[in-house]
């Protein structure tokens, strides 16, 4: 069973993030990650086939640092336990996206957002959210409005975490049981 975390805070979030993926490691995990939104308005990304703490020590290595992040512990089911598989996705330098569960129909997804130019970056179903909220995004919709698009489209049992660097005040989560 995968973890999901956000935070969003008046200072450095990436501790919180760290701990919060701590909490969540006894229910089980192939792989680890973080993103965070800088103070420069750029998104970081770290990401691990090993442990939380290896994890840790990547990012001790290469400090990230932001006020709003996501951070995630993996249980493939789509994609075999690579770094390219782990999680967060990105689309853009832009959306960052974490995911428990999965979505049933992201072939089909993947192959209209390959048609329209993105470029496949994964073996997971996870990679279709991240492409399809920032092509919402590009159209306009705000990222809790690409979000409820996007959702639309998604079958299956799933949880999403999305933040956007272009907005770092905001971390959109949505659960559909
Ligand atoms: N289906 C996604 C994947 O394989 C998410 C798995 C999970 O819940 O950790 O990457």
């Amino acid at each position: 069973m995968c973890g999901i975390v956000g935070a969003i805070a008046e200072r450095n979030i990436v501790p919180i993030l760290i701990e919060g993926l701590r909490r969540l490691e006894y229910r089980g995990y192939d792989s680890a990650g973080v993103a965070v939104v800088d103070d420069t308005g750029k998104l970081g990304l770290c990401r691990t086939t090993g442990k939380v703490a290896e994890l840790a020590d990547k990012l001790s290595g290469s400090p990230l640092k932001g006020r709003v992040g996501v951070a995630h512990t993996r249980w493939a089911t789509h994609g075999g336990v690579t770094e390219n598989n782990a999680h967060p996705h990105v689309s853009g330098e832009r959306v960052a996206v974490i995911h428990n569960g999965i979505i049933e129909n992201f072939q089909s997804i993947k192959d209209e957002l390959v048609a329209k130019g993105y470029e496949r970056q994964s073996e997971t179903d996870t990679e279709v959210a991240a492409h399809l909220l920032h092509d919402y995004l590009q159209q306009g919709h705000d990222l809790l409005g690409a979000m409820q698009q996007a959702v639309k489209l998604f079958q299956g049992a799933f949880a999403l975490l999305a933040i956007d660097a272009e907005s770092p005040d905001r971390i959109v989560v949505s659960r559909v049981a």
